[in-house]
């Protein structure tokens, strides 16, 4: 795509024309095919990607098998590293662009894209350094020798990223797959191509070969499922839905690649009578309604001691109802629409399950009456109240913006309400007490907790899910694991 660095690329109504990034050239599918990228603020058209098939993945893997086989192998991970470093400040001069093309794809409020846009770079730099800090180990052996590992990459890997953050989802697995020495097939999801598919294009510009970043752009179910099955590709690293990640491992077994993935959640904001009850009310309604509620560690759950418990909502609900909803366009904006109309029949769907399950809805529970934002995908923010663990609202991921609350009586009751789903990605504690706090987190069955914060993503730590949240962490050192295979090696030192 040919555009301008510091600026919205789809100002004045430009219709960009996008095109996958196969071997280090811009291409259409092999098939001509093309489909529409649409702004789910406004309705309108701003893009067109090439509609791919099973054939273009086919050309993006054997371009990805060249270079892994050609030039690449002969990069020392220093120079891998150093790549990587260039990445990151490619971005950081394009990330404007970056984000206004998330804001536009997505609907996510221009300052969240920014930020995002940073964390991107953020994610290259520490892979740039941590390149050349993979190593294997010397072990002392029973057999007179010498016996060491080596730590070595696994050759082509299929990266498959969701829509909610499409750029930085792209980020957390390219930055461990090309630090650890493999090549990449990136394929991001229909309603969002245009950040992946620039990614490919300002990986070329960094210094990549050409071939060592692909990006193919179609549906899931055949573009996808044609990369999660390939023969040629060692890895898939997936992010997603639950059911799509099941499919993905189905297709993957064919050929026994390895598999990681992150899927969703429904976690637990857990806050009991001796917090912080202000704090907690101030910055909790982020921790859910952030990304219009799109995200995989959205705190879903509040499960609320009962003392505090009418404090709680009534606190929540107030600070709900300053959170600026509005055109992703304006820097003030903090929530904007959801990705699709589809996505937000399914919320509204949700919330009249709510309903009729019996909850009290404390605010929200339709669209926005603001006429400006009647062509948009919105939703209001919306709290459900008195709601029992066993309803759906409180069992499934709705990926929007509603929370359930859930009073409890005891620290073993909240324990168990918090583990009662089948998910297990994040959660929060709330307590001044942090003995219980430690106790709690140890006790809940999620792979990233915050104590006192909602906050859950660490470039430098681990990020994961227990249960149907996933299999494999991403971020820090332990993403590297995933990009790697061990290959250990024992000498006969006899003479
Ligand atoms: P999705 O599963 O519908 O799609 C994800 C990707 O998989 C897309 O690129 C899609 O085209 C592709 N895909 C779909 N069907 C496929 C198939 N049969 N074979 C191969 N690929 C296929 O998910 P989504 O709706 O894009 O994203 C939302 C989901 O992602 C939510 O469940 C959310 O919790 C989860 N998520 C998880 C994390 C995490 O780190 N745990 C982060 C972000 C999102």
């Amino acid at each position: 795509m040919t555009i301008d660095s510091q600026a919205d690329p789809t100002a004045s109504g430009r219709v960009l024309e996008a095109r996958m990034v196969i071997g280090g050239k811009s291409v259409d599918a092999l098939d001509g095919g093309r489909f529409d990228v649409v702004d789910p603020a406004h309705g309108r058209v701003i893009a067109t990607a090439p509609l791919g098939s099973p054939a273009d993945v086919d050309a993006a893997v054997a371009a990805a098998r060249a270079t892994y086989e050609g030039p690449w192998r002969t990069f020392s991970a220093t120079h891998r590293g150093r790549l990587l470093a260039a990445f990151a400040q490619v971005v950081r001069d394009h990330a404007e662009e970056l984000a206004w093309l998330e804001t536009r794809n997505v609907g996510k409020p221009i300052a969240s894209s920014r930020g995002e846009a940073q964390g991107v770079a953020n994610t290259f730099e520490f892979y740039g350094g941590a390149a050349n800090k993979l190593h294997g180990e010397t072990i002392p052996v029973t057999k007179p020798g010498l016996d060491f590992t080596l730590r070595e990459p696994i050759g082509v890997v299929g990266l498959i990223v969701p829509w909610n953050f499409p750029m930085v989802m792209a980020a957390w697995k390219l930055g461990p797959a090309l630090a650890a020495g493999n090549t990449c097939v990136l394929k991001p999801a229909s309603w969002s191509p245009l950040t992946a598919i620039r990614l490919g294009e300002l990986a070329l510009e960094a210094g990549f070969p050409e071939g060592v970043v692909n990006v193919v752009t179609g549906p899931g179910g055949s573009v996808g499922a044609a990369l999660a099955r390939h023969r040629g590709v060692g890895k898939v690293a997936f992010t997603g839905e639950t059911t799509t990640g099941q499919e993905i491992m189905r297709l993957a077994s064919e050929n026994v690649k390895k598999v990681s993935l992150e899927l969703g959640g429904k976690s637990p904001n857990i806050v009991f009578a001796d917090a912080d009850i202000d704090r907690f009310c101030a910055e909790s309604p982020y921790a859910v309604f952030d990304q219009t509620g799109q995200d995989c560690c959205a705190r879903s759950r509040i499960i609320v001691e009962r003392s505090v418990h009418e404090r709680v909502v009534e606190g929540f609900v107030a600070a709900t109802r300053k959170v600026i909803v509005g055109d992703p366009a304006d820097p003030a904006t903090e929530v904007g629409p959801m990705v699709s109309q589809r996505q937000r029949e399914r919320v509204l769907d949700y919330i009249e399950i709510g309903r009729n399950e019996g909850a009290q809805l404390m605010c929200g529970g339709g669209a926005p009456d603001d006429a400006a934002l009647a062509d948009g995908a919105y939703v209001s923010l919306t709290v459900f109240d008195h709601v029992d663990t066993r309803m759906r609202i409180s069992q499934e991921e709705i990926f929007g913006p509603v929370v359930a609350v859930i009073p409890f009586d005891t620290e073993e009751e909240a324990l168990r309400i918090a583990n009662d789903s089948p998910y297990g990605l994040s959660g929060s504690i709330w307590s001044r007490d942090l003995g219980k706090a430690l106790r709690v987190a140890k006790g809940l069955e999620s792979g990233v907790i915050s104590v006192n914060t909602n906050s859950s993503v660490h470039t430098e730590a681990p990020f994961g899910g227990y249960k149907l949240s996933g299999i494999g962490r991403e971020l820090g050192m332990h993403a590297l694991e995933l990009y790697t295979e061990v290959k250990n090696v024992f000498v006969d030192l006899r003479s």
